[in-house]
């Protein structure tokens, strides 16, 4: 009987999860890389210019917002520097919680299933 102390299933699950985590890592460093291939290191909102001394604040930004939509001719990608990009997914951000038309801080948009004015709305048709 061999009693080893090893477990295998133990390091097996962790070169999956090593594997994943690199394989995804990969796909990140991929894009940012053709970004950077394809367009000058230029913050594409404050237009400030990047070398490679800072040029790790300068980050890609998914244009729709998908980071799985990697088209090779760089039409998804935008390069943002770490303050507009936050700002941008900020912006998105807020318009989404206001939302055109969908805002659910207006009152007179609820829906009313006892609405203490479909009367009204019926008088005010008879007056008209
Ligand atoms: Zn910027
Ligand atoms: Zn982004």
């Amino acid at each position: 009987m061999s009693s080893n102390s090893r477990q295998p299933d133990n390091a097996r699950l962790d070169r999956v999860v090593a594997d994943a985590r690199r394989r995804s890592e990969q796909r990140e460093k991929t894009y940012r890389e053709q970004a950077l291939a394809i367009y000058p290191w230029i913050c594409g909102r404050c237009a400030r210019e990047f070398d490679r001394t800072n040029l790790h604040q300068l980050t890609v930004h998914h244009r729709d917002h998908n980071h799985d939509n990697n088209p090779p001719d760089g039409s998804n990608w935008e390069l943002l520097c770490l303050y507009c990009h936050d700002n941008e997914h900020q912006k998105l951000l807020e318009a989404a919680q206001r939302g055109p038309g969908t805002g659910a801080s207006s009152p007179g948009s609820a829906p009313a299933t006892h609405s203490p004015f479909a009367n009204l709305k019926s008088l005010l048709g008879k007056k008209k």
